[in-house]
Order: structure tokens, then C-alpha cells, then sequence
């Protein structure tokens, strides 16, 4: 049968806020830079798939993933361009880099020697760590590397590193960037003197392409700008035009209950009504990525247009809200967790302050169960995805 709207609880992508901000991110890039974007986490939560084909016919045409298996995914989906594996892929998952034509990180000196051995044609980008000491060869140990290359199947398509302090002012902070790019130009400066010939670099991702574009590259890796934001709401300074958030998270109203004063609810049982309360149970919860330290009026959700606190500690697939401000909701109703309703907007921003975290990591932990959907806002008709 043929759904006419989405059911329990559900992400909705607006894929004209998407297309405006690749618009604003290529204005930004430095000459002869391209758009990598990070589609890693189902492209923050959003859903790697529909996302990469909406990038795919906006002209993008390479991404980085964090696994072998994300970017199985994509070429599976029918996904085309460069997919760049950033993280560590097992040996035993080396099939799937040439089976679906995906470009593996060479983590470090051994991991190359050990991609070198398996034998086969293997598309690799070089990360070098400039600093940030999680992956990457040392520069020290780049000579190693292309010996062993030089004699063997592996393709070398990038070199790239990390910066890790570039979404900060801090005296420490703006050191710590300066000290990673030199390093970096310095191992260009090593290959081009050994005669090899450079293959693409990139080095920059959302912070680093707003804060120091000067610093070029032939991609940049851009992941949570592309969906609208930076990770913390006082960062936007760094952005020279707005972005628009792509992703809303809603959930339907379950049921409606009448609490009397001394009356209690949900686990713990952690809420007492003090006054005649109606409260809403919500068909979304923990499981689905709505973060449980937004707990007990910590959170707050949309419903007409009304803010309606959560009312005691959120639960794996239910979160009960505080209702009795609001327009009456009947069962079924729209509730909106992140995104607009009425006058009224919660971003995932907001959320992350409440929760004493980023952006980043509110979005990537939106869950599979969530049913994910298109809106193209011009037509305002949905497709499901
Ligand atoms: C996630 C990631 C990015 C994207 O970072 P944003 O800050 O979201 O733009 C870029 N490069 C690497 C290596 C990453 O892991």
C-alpha cells in the first residue's frame, strides 16, 4: 500500500536548504577547490543516500565516508564520483575497496605496508598527522611509505591531514593551526623535491574552509555546514551568510491523559503534576536519537506552534510532554522535536545546549528507525525515501 504520510516518527530533508548551502560553501572555497562532503553517520543522521544523490545532481562528485561499509552503501545506492574511506578499514573488508571503488585513508606507515602487500589495485589518500596524533603517517616516516608504494599496485589519489583546533580564537589554538599547515606544506615542499609528482591535497573541513580558506587545497571536506550549521550556536560569527538547516525531526502524539495535582508520570516515577495537567506521550524516544538529558523540562517540543516542555525522563521509544499550554492536540498530531512550527523553531543548536554538547553529535545519532523523506519545499508535495 501506497503511504500517504510518514507514521510514527520521522526526519524530513529540505533539499532547497541543501542546495542554498552548497551554494554558499562554494562561494567560500579557495580557487580550484572542490566540495568533498562528509556523508559519514547516514550524512550526520540525515541519510547518506538521498543526500549524496541530491549532491550528485548539484555537480558534487566526491565524498568522504568514515567506513568501508558507508561507502559500500552509496556505490550500492547508485552513488557516483570519488568516495573517500577516512577511517580504518580491516583486512578483511579490503574486498569491499575494490568490489565498490572506494579510495582507502592510509593510516599510518604499517597500514600502508600492509595495503601495499595484499597486492591488488587499491585506489589510497595519504593522511598525514600534522598534530592532531589520532591518524595519519608521521612526516618522518612519509619517505618509508612511498618506497614501499613506489614498487607496488597502490594508486595514490590524495594527501590530506586534520586540523583539529581550527574552530578556535585561543592564542594555543591559532598556533596549534599555523604549526599543522606548515608541517603540512613542508611534506608537499619533501614530495615535490623527491620528484613525485603531488597528487590532490585537501586539508580543510567546515571550520577550516570559513576560518582559513587562504590555506587551499583541491577539495575541502566540509560535513556540518553543508547541513546548515556549525557545531556550537556561537560560531556562526565565522560564517559570511547564513546557512539553512536541512533536517526537521517530528513524531506523532501517541496519547493525551488528563494528570491531576499529586499525580505522577513516566519512569522514576521522576514528574509530579502540581497543578491539572494534560500531558502527551510522543512516539519517538532514546532509541531514536532523542538525547536523554533532555529529561524532566531540560527539552522542549513543538507542537501549534506551542513550546511544550518534556515531562519526565525520556523513554527508549515514547517521551511524555507537558501539553496543558497548548493548542489541544489530538492523537496523531505533529509534534515537531527539531524544526518549525508555527512562529516557533527548535534547531538541533538548541538541543545540543541543552545537552551540553554539538550539533554534530545530536544529528549523527538520529537513528535508523526513523523514517526519512523529502520536502521539496517548491512543490510541496513529499517523497519517501
Ligand atoms: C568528519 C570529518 C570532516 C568533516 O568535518 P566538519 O567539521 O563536519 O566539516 C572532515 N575531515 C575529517 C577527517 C573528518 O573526520
Amino acid at each position: 500500500m501506497k503511504r500517504t504520510r510518514p507514521g510514527r516518527a520521522w526526519i524530513e530533508l529540505d533539499l532547497d536548504a541543501l542546495a542554498d548551502n552548497v551554494a554558499v560553501l562554494r562561494r567560500q572555497l579557495p580557487r580550484g577547490c572542490r566540495l568533498m562532503p562528509a556523508l559519514k553517520a547516514n550524512a550526520y543522521g540525515h541519510g547518506a543516500l538521498p543526500v549524496a544523490k541530491a549532491l550528485n545532481r548539484m555537480g558534487v562528485d566526491a565524498f568522504c565516508v568514515a567506513t568501508a561499509e558507508e561507502g559500500a552503501q552509496l556505490r550500492r545506492g547508485g552513488v557516483k564520483g570519488q568516495l573517500l574511506v577516512l577511517g580504518y578499514t580491516d583486512p578483511a573488508d579490503f574486498p569491499l575497496l575494490r568490489r565498490y571503488r572506494l579510495s582507502q585513508t592510509v593510516v599510518d606507515l604499517p597500514y600502508g605496508q600492509l595495503l601495499a602487500r595484499w597486492g591488488k589495485p587499491v585506489s589510497v589518500h595519504i593522511k598525514v598527522d600534522t598534530g592532531m596524533h589520532r591518524l595519519g603517517l608521521s612526516p618522518r616516516d612519509l619517505g618509508a611509505l612511498l618506497e614501499t608504494m613506489g614498487q607496488r599496485s597502490l594508486r595514490i589519489d590524495g594527501l590530506y591531514t586534520h586540523l583539529c583546533a581550527d574552530d578556535s580564537d585561543s592564542p594555543a589554538a591559532q598556533e596549534m593551526t599555523q604549526r599543522q599547515i606548515t608541517l603540512f606544506q613542508n611534506v608537499q615542499a619533501m614530495l615535490e623535491i623527491a620528484g613525485r609528482p603531488l597528487p590532490p591535497v585537501h586539508i580543510l573541513s567546515s571550520y577550516g574552509l570559513f576560518r582559513h580558506p587562504w590555506v587551499g587545497g583541491d577539495y575541502a571536506r566540509v560535513g556540518i555546514a553543508l547541513y546548515g550549521m556549525l557545531s556550537r550556536r556561537e560560531d556562526s560569527r565565522f560564517l559570511p551568510e547564513p546557512l539553512r538547516p536541512v533536517l526537521s525531526l517530528k513524531a506523532r502524539v501517541a496519547s493525551l491523559r488528563r494528570l491531576e495535582p499529586g499525580d505522577t508520570a513516566g519512569y522514576g516515577p521522576s514528574f509530579t503534576a502540581y497543578r491539572p495537567t494534560l500531558a502527551a506521550a510522543l512516539a519517538i524516544g532514546y532509541a531514536d536519537g532523542l538525547d536523554r538529558r533532555l529529561s524532566c523540562g531540560a527539552g522542549e517540543v513543538l507542537i501549534g506552534g506551542c513550546r511544550c516542555p518534556i515531562l519526565g525522563r525520556v523513554c527508549m521509544d515514547q517521551v511524555l510532554v507537558d501539553v496543558t499550554d497548548a493548542p489541544v492536540p489530538t492523537q496523531g498530531d505533529e509534534a515537531v522535536l527539531i524544526g518549525r512550527s508555527g512562529e516557533e523553531e527548535i534547531t538541533a543548536l538548541d538541543m545540543a545546549e541543552r545537552c551540553g554538547t554539538i550539533a554534530n553529535e545530536i544529528l549523527s545519532r538520529l537513528g535508523p528507525r526513523l523514517e526519512r523523506l523529502i520536502v521539496p519545499a517548491a512543490k510541496g508535495s513529499r517523497m519517501y525515501i
